[in-house]
């Protein structure tokens, strides 16, 4: 059978619009569905492939804070003359409840970095401490029983500085032409030790409520919601906020500007509602070049979005607080968003979706160590998808993936994993955001909506207003979707302990079978070589064939690393595409695509005549041949062959001097000698 190459293609991370992303059934009901894989996918799970266990941390925390209670007097690092920034004071009191996890706790260790301790009491009794630059060591009077409980009292004084704890006054506002007076802290990941004594871990969640001594006229922002303001004198008040449910450090912030609020509120359809207090300076409330009322305008159908996917809000409020300068964009402070101001132009949409999701990822169900980011961000991430899957469609959806994808593989296999990322690159755009969000759609894609959502709920109520390590949510997917066509250590141990994506390369042969009908041979390999990076990965692979208009969708599970499969179709293909939907983080090419001379590609072929006609005798005639045949023949009235020559597409030139005048057929035939197109023409 000869072989007509018809295209080289290269179809790198190419964008399908065949089928919407959104409610695709989960892979194994595919592989079902055709019995002809049936065998080429069983056995699904090889053992030897699957990883022995997923690493479980166990933690060593020595205690656990119950609450904190905080007052702040940031009257002087508001007030301080810029020219004595350096000299500028704000003191703290911290009484913490603090609960030992260990028998015999004798000395109580909090974080606190360069902070001036003034006096330490527990149980209401003064007690002598030692500090070093990173810790503050308390030997306690009697040593504590394993869930007994100490009240620890800390009074302490810190210098602003531009991380953790900013603080700009008046003047410094003028020089940085921002309307008012600001101070605000970020703590995330490791730096509310820099401005209160605390225990600094993810893992540690506590409840907590502040009381801020501001300058008048300001106005104090802070997780929950504002619980009294009491003036003092004339020139500050005392304000205090509440949240009433447990936080990390790392989610408590504390704020306060010449604040205007905006309210909204997100009502349920089916009954209840939270109230949305947005916090901003006035000029920016609805101004022409910073517009809170239009950079918050799809909060509350956000809201519906996440509760449809992720249950319901957690928490009783939300809002979101400006902040100006920094570098930062956006941090889901526990149901009070900090937001960059620039983000009140109102083109990051995603960033506002982004923060709302961490109240599920991150705040509700908190990442148990720094090592499992990765749940906070990835979640997160998708979710901007999600958000745009529902505001925009499908597309939508996918256009943020690929972006997501495109971040990611600046450096691709050159990359970290994701799971236990070190500190000092946590924030690592591309894996803790990019890949992670991809894992959370592989997931989705790999199992179906119908799956992955239910599951999702599960594991978020499961460790509602806790915490949560990577290994948690491996636990959920295997009970609630054990069939899953990857197993899910398998899964989880490629794409987040091990780095990198797989690299498909490929080639497609069509052969005729009989009439109408075809088969695709298709050879794929994983090249993907790197430090870590598992080759073969384990995933479900589609393959979608395209010819005469039509497509055809066949997955495998591909597990090793190189594959054949055949694949039947009823028409001729003229390109392959690998993982058309985007399922996979990958990057993929068809190298070659042959596809075989068969009836239906003749049927298609055409011929027609070019030039003027009648022809004169002696000039030449010219054939366009468009489409796969084999032989242009041009026969006499009496139906003697007098030219033959290959139909190869475009021009054929047919001499006429030998003709004699008269009435010829010039047709295309196939390799069975059948006419597939006919053009009568006149010599004379
Ligand atoms: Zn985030």
């Amino acid at each position: 059978m000869p072989l007509i190459l018809i295209a080289m293609l290269v179809l790198v991370t190419a964008a399908s619009a065949q089928h919407p992303v959104e409610g695709k059934s989960a892979y194994h009901d595919a592989f079902f569905l055709d019995p002809h894989l049936r065998e080429a996918v069983m056995p699904m799970h090889p053992p030897a492939l699957v990883s022995t266990a997923f690493p479980h941390k166990e933690l060593q925390e020595r205690i656990d804070v119950i609450s904190y209670d905080i007052k702040l007097d940031w009257y002087y690092a508001l007030t301080t003359p810029s020219v004595l920034r350096g000299q500028r004071k704000a003191t703290g009191h911290v009484h913490a409840r603090i609960r030992s996890m260990v028998n015999g706790l004798d000395t109580l260790v909090l974080d606190a970095i360069a902070l001036t301790v003034d006096s330490v009491f527990v149980g209401g009794e003064r007690v002598p401490f030692s500090g070093s630059v990173t810790v503050l060591r308390i030997p306690l009077p009697v040593a504590v029983a394993a869930d007994d409980t100490i009240d620890v009292d800390v009074h302490y004084a810190i210098r602003t500085s531009d991380r953790a704890f900013y603080a700009f006054s008046q003047e410094d506002a003028n020089q940085l032409s921002l309307p008012h007076p600001i101070a605000f802290t970020f703590n995330e990941p490791e730096d509310a030790r820099r401005w209160l004594p605390c225990h600094d871990v993810p893992s540690d969640k506590a409840l907590f409520t502040v009381d801020v001594r501001v300058p008048a006229g300001l106005t104090v922002v802070s997780n929950g919601t504002p619980q009294r303001t009491l003036s003092d004198g004339d020139t500050a008040s005392w304000q205090s906020w509440h949240h009433p449910l447990p936080m990390p450090t790392y989610l408590f912030a504390v704020n306060a500007s010449d604040y205007v609020s905006y309210d909204q509120v997100y009502r349920r359809m089916f009954g209840g509602e939270v109230p949305i207090y947005n916090y901003h300076w006035g000029m920016d409330d609805n101004g022409v070049f910073f517009n809170a009322r239009n950079a918050l305008r799809n909060i509350p159908r956000m809201f519906e979005a996440f509760e449809d996917k992720y249950g319901e809000y957690p928490f009783p409020t939300y809002g979101h607080v400006t902040v100006a300068p920094i570098q930062f964009g956006g941090m889901e402070h526990q149901s009070m968003s900090t937001i960059n101001r620039r983000w009140l132009m109102g083109d990051v949409e995603t960033g506002y979706a982004h923060e709302l999701a961490h109240q599920w990822f991150g705040d509700m169900v908190t990442c148990e160590t720094w090592g499992d980011i990765w749940l906070n961000e990835g979640g997160a991430s998708f979710s901007e998808a999600v958000w745009l899957g529902f505001s925009e469609g499908p597309e939508g959806y996918r256009r943020l993936l690929a972006d997501r994808r495109n971040v990611y593989m600046r450096n691709g296999l050159a990359e970290p994993p994701v799971y236990d990322i070190p500190m000092a690159t946590l924030f690592n755009e591309a894996t803790t955001y990019c890949k992670s969000g991809w894992v959370y759609h592989m997931m989705r894609r790999m199992v179906g909506d119908n799956a992955f959502f239910p599951a999702i709920r599960i594991y978020l109520q499961r460790h509602r207003l806790s915490t949560a390590q990577t290994a948690d949510l491996l636990e959920t997917m295997q009970g609630r979707i054990p069939s899953a066509v990857v197993p899910w250590e398998t899964f989880f141990d490629q794409w987040l302990v091990k780095a990198g994506h797989p690299v498909f390369v490929a080639d497609a042969v069509q052969n005729w079978l009989a009439d109408g009908q075809y088969v695709t041979i298709v050879t794929v390999a994983q090249t993907q070589q790197a430090d870590n990076v598992p080759n073969p990965f384990i995933v479900p692979l589609t393959i979608r064939l395209y010819g005469q208009g039509q497509t055809k969708d066949t997955t495998v599970l591909m597990s090793t690393s190189n594959f054949q499969v055949d694949i039947a179709s009823a028409f001729v293909i003229d390109s392959v595409q690998l993982d058309p939907d985007d399922d996979l983080l990958c990057e993929k090419t068809v190298n070659t695509v042959s596809s075989v001379e068969g009836d239906d590609a003749v049927a298609t072929a055409t011929l027609r005549l070019t030039g003027s006609h009648p022809v004169e005798h002696g000039m030449p005639a010219q054939f366009v041949v468009e489409g796969a045949a084999v032989t242009l023949q041009v026969v006499d009235a009496m139906g003697r062959q007098v030219f033959a020559h290959d139909a190869v597409p475009g021009i054929v030139t047919v001499p006429t001097s030998t003709m004699v005048p008269g009435l010829y057929v010039a047709r295309l035939v196939s390799s069975k000698s059948e006419p597939v197109s006919t053009v009568t023409f006149i010599v004379r």
